[in-house]
């Protein structure tokens, strides 16, 4: 009997775990097929060949279309565009699930990017009270210096929206999970209530959400509805903490804007960086996120079982007060629940004070193997640092305190350490606060 030959997969078919590892290697931006690892792309400047073929280059520079097609680019210089960062932007717009994606040098470099192709002069943008410290430098100390002003209102539940909106509103701009006290914010209750909103407005709202603490892996929020999202490269798509990166995964229409406010504001990711990311961070992501995923629900719970700690928030606990949405909008590409690997906790206070989760962090900082002291996350060693004095140094004081970030509030990224030995580590930094109070 004849057997009809298969007909070979198209890799759009394939799982997206698959595809960020093989990523687009007969990519329009460079055709690569006889490497295994894409070769790095290293030069400021591009052989143009003739003056008809630099003036094309130009003209066709980000247009809409350029990038997102078969079409080659003609690359002209390294501030532009050029082909090792564009085959990163190729595999983060599958990653997310979006039309396309514009790398930035740094997650704030994408935040201010994403937010300046949205909001002009008079403008203003919705944002929820707790932010990452220096996107709230940026919203408060920067961007009213060009016009744009920025309330703050509790998107924990949607519905505050209704009252903040004004004809003058552009943006509504959240993390979920925040950083740091990894609430959850629903996308698709603010989706609906920005369909209904925009229906009697000239121009639509966008809803920005800066996907950073779940990656694209535990988290997909274009599926529900946001029309941008932003990420710190820096983060667990990096995963070793070599390189700094950011990306904006929006509509295509913003693929022109994007990359013209890249041009003239400069903030480009080094194509090296871009290598590092588009061969190490993005394949490896899955792998990383799912192993430190199981260690972090063990640590989540070993910490609130602890006498010592107040409240632990995590996603993955049972106990954790928005249960129902992270078993909603967290799950991973295979549809699981995936509830990260960020963790906040607070320990109980001493003498009214807040000395024990100094003495706890300093205590790991002088002896910890496993546990790192210092900011940043998602990376393959366990980082533990204190929002309140640190990242979200920033926040005003009355704001932090009111919105969950203590000062004896403690970040933890978990790592890819075997977990019996991170918590070896904090329980022996825990008896110390307990022999000390
Ligand atoms: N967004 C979040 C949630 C972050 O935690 C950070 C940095 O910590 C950023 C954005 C900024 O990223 P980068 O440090 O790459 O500029």
């Amino acid at each position: 009997m004849d057997k009809k030959p298969r007909q070979s997969r198209k890799k759009e078919e394939y799982r997206l775990r698959t595809r960020l590892i093989h990523g687009s290697f007969d990519s329009a931006r460079w055709d690569y097929d006889h490497h295994v690892v894409p070769p790095i792309s290293s030069s400021t400047t591009y052989r143009l060949s003739s003056t008809q073929r630099g003036a094309q280059g130009f003209v066709e520079f980000a247009h809409d279309d350029a990038g997102t097609t078969s079409q080659v680019p003609i690359y002209i210089y390294d501030r532009l565009d050029e082909p090792t960062r564009g085959m990163l932007e190729e595999n983060l717009a599958h990653a997310e699930g979006g039309e396309m994606a514009v790398s930035f040098a740094t997650g704030m470099a994408a935040i201010s990017a994403a937010l300046g192709v949205t909001v002009k002069s008079q403008e203003e943008i919705i944002a929820h009270r707790v932010v990452y410290g220096c996107t709230y430098s940026l919203l408060t100390n920067w961007l009213p210096r060009y016009g744009v002003q920025t309330r703050f209102v509790d998107l924990t539940t949607p519905h505050s929206l209704d009252d903040a909106l004004t004809e003058r509103t552009r943006v509504i701009y959240f993390e979920t999970p925040v950083n740091p006290t990894l609430q959850l914010i629903d996308i698709a209750a603010i989706r609906q209530i920005v369909d209904k909103a925009n229906r009697a407005r000239k121009h639509p709202l966008h809803i920005i959400v800066d996907n950073t603490f779940a990656t694209p892996y535990c988290q997909r929020p274009l599926d529900y509805g946001a029309d941008i999202v932003v990420h710190s490269l820096t983060k667990d798509i990096g995963g070793f903490g070599t390189d700094m990166g950011g990306a904006v995964i929006a509509p295509r229409d913003l693929y022109g804007p994007l990359m013209l406010y890249r041009k003239d504001f400069g903030g480009v990711l080094p194509s090296k960086s871009a290598w590092v990311f588009l061969v190490y961070g993005l394949p490896t992501l899955a792998t990383r996120v799912t192993n430190q995923q199981k260690s972090a629900l063990k640590i989540a719970q070993f910490l609130e079982h602890h006498p010592q700690v107040a409240r632990v928030s995590y996603p993955g606990l049972e106990s954790f007060p928005q249960r129902d949405l992270a078993l909603r909008q967290m799950m991973d590409y295979q549809g699981r629940f995936a509830p990260g690997s960020m963790l906040y906790f607070t320990l109980k206070k001493q003498d009214g004070g807040n000395r024990g989760a100094e003495a706890f962090i300093d205590y790991i900082a002088e002896h910890s193997y496993t546990v790192t002291l210092a900011v940043s996350l998602g990376q393959i060693k366990t980082l533990i640092e204190n929002p309140y004095s640190m990242t979200h140094a920033s926040l005003p004081e009355e704001e932090k305190l009111a919105r969950g970030i203590d000062p004896s509030g403690i970040r933890l990224s978990v790592g890819l350490e075997d977990w019996h030995d991170i918590i070896e580590d904090l329980e022996q930094a825990l008896d110390y606060v307990s022999s000390v109070a």
